[in-house]
């Protein structure tokens, strides 16, 4: 399997180290011709602006969407999430818009712009150290989508069939409980179990 990272902008040398952890060797994913040859994608945390800005200048934005449709799994940590989404609450900034999810940008003000919590992720064992940062909260899902996690009431985890969002970074926290689990379940580890519930 060959696990692509969206390497334009952002906290890339952590999934690297991630994915490699895990025995793999990712392709990190910079041209559109690059998504042809992967069957995972994981987009990282970093500026969203930026990177929609990059995505758009490279010409990977129908690529990405058009792979997202043939059912290539992706997993986007926040500011992937926020590419993810269909809109951002108060703001006309453009996504991929994979995702029946609204998101707010910086959802935590500037008082807490990082900081660290346990919470607890449907399908994992225990709990999780998650690491926020500048983060943003999923504000509304729609039927289709799966929460996979709060944390104080703000949805910071969901699913819909092979697209997985997290507000979050695993990767910062040395977990690859996580990536395991989206490696492992290319329909989507939680479809199955929301058809089964
Ligand atoms: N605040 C960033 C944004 O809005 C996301 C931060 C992150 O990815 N850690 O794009």
């Amino acid at each position: 399997m060959k696990v692509g990272i969206l390497a334009l902008q952002g906290d890339i040398t952590p999934h690297r180290r991630a994915v490699e952890r895990l025995g793999h060797h990712p392709e990190l994913v910079r041209y559109p011709q690059q998504l042809d040859i992967i069957d995972a994608l994981i987009m990282p945390g970093g500026e969203s602006t930026t990177i929609q800005k990059l995505l758009d200048r490279w010409e990977m934005v129908e690529p990405i969407r058009r792979r997202a449709g043939e059912g290539m799994p992706i997993w986007g940590t926040c500011a992937g999430a926020i590419l993810l989404a269909r809109s951002i609450r108060g703001s006309d900034q453009p996504t991929l818009g994979l995702m029946d999810t609204q998101v707010e940008r910086n959802a935590y003000g500037r008082q807490v712009d990082s900081f660290e919590a346990e919470v607890t992720v449907e399908g994992m064992e225990g709990s999780m150290r998650a690491v926020f940062i500048r983060a943003p909260i999923i504000t509304h899902v729609g039927p289709s989508v799966r929460v996979l996690a709060t944390h104080e009431g703000a949805i910071v985890a969901a699913a819909e069939g092979h697209l997985l969002a997290t507000t979050f970074h695993p990767e910062l926290a040395d977990d690859d409980r996580l990536l395991q689990t989206f490696l492992d379940s290319p329909e989507g580890l939680w479809t199955g179990k929301a058809a089964a519930s």
